[in-house]
């Protein structure tokens, strides 16, 4: 494994972990954070620990084929979410998932967020769909989130948060708070008569700029 590109994906994976801290997004549990190094391996958050106490080397280093990981602490018990992921996306890089509170509450009630914004529809693709209730940290999870992740950047996981994918660990953290905003203004637009979607043309308009800006095949 080359050592350098594994460190820096380390110390993304750390300095993401505390911006988003510091966002204010996270409360109660954490959720968890990873960048790809290469085809083989994954830097990821490990498994219930304080990142403030934590250094960037403490990020775990796990294989994504086999799961296994080096050092003394464990990753994220959603690592097989993430590596199946990036087995499934080649075009995905990192990938961030959370339980805010936003997104969470529109999980728990299981509906799909209409293509109603437009920093929506053009960082995530589309609507936010619902990834089937599964048991956390299993295959089946990871299978629900790829097929609510096809064609988008971002899906709700039903009774349990949200999991954003993209090009870059950078990308994966904006899509994970436009997931978050887009939900707290789909439950406030609900309240004053519910939103209007927008036009299926402008979603085209909309898709077919992000899939040039990021060099997408269509
Ligand atoms: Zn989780």
């Amino acid at each position: 494994m080359d050592k350098e590109k594994a460190k820096a994906a380390q110390q993304e994976v750390y300095k993401t972990a505390l911006d988003m801290y510091h966002s204010g997004m996270v409360s109660g549990t954490w959720g968890n954070i990873s960048a790809r190094i290469n085809e083989e391996y994954m830097a990821i958050t490990p498994s219930g620990m304080n990142y403030e106490r934590l250094s960037p080397d403490q990020m775990v280093i796990v294989n994504i084929d086999s799961l296994s990981y080096e050092g003394p602490l464990k990753p994220s018990i959603e690592a097989i979410v993430h590596a199946e992921i990036y087995k499934n996306r080649p075009d995905v890089n990192g990938i961030v998932h959370t339980h805010s509170t936003y997104a969470l509450t529109v999980a728990t009630a299981r509906k799909e967020i209409p293509p109603v914004c437009e920093d929506q529809v053009q960082i995530l693709g589309g609507s936010i769909r619902v990834a089937d209730y599964t048991m956390p940290g299993t295959k089946e999870m990871a299978d629900a989130c790829i097929k609510a992740l096809d064609g988008r950047q971002g899906a709700l996981i039903a009774n349990h948060g949200a999991i954003s994918c993209d090009v870059t660990l950078a990308k994966a953290f904006v899509a994970s708070q436009i997931i978050e905003k887009t939900a707290m203004v789909y439950i406030n637009s609900m309240a004053i008569g519910g939103p209007v979607e927008i036009p299926q043309k402008d979603i085209d308009f909309f898709s077919d700029f992000f899939r040039n800006k990021y060099g997408q095949k269509s």
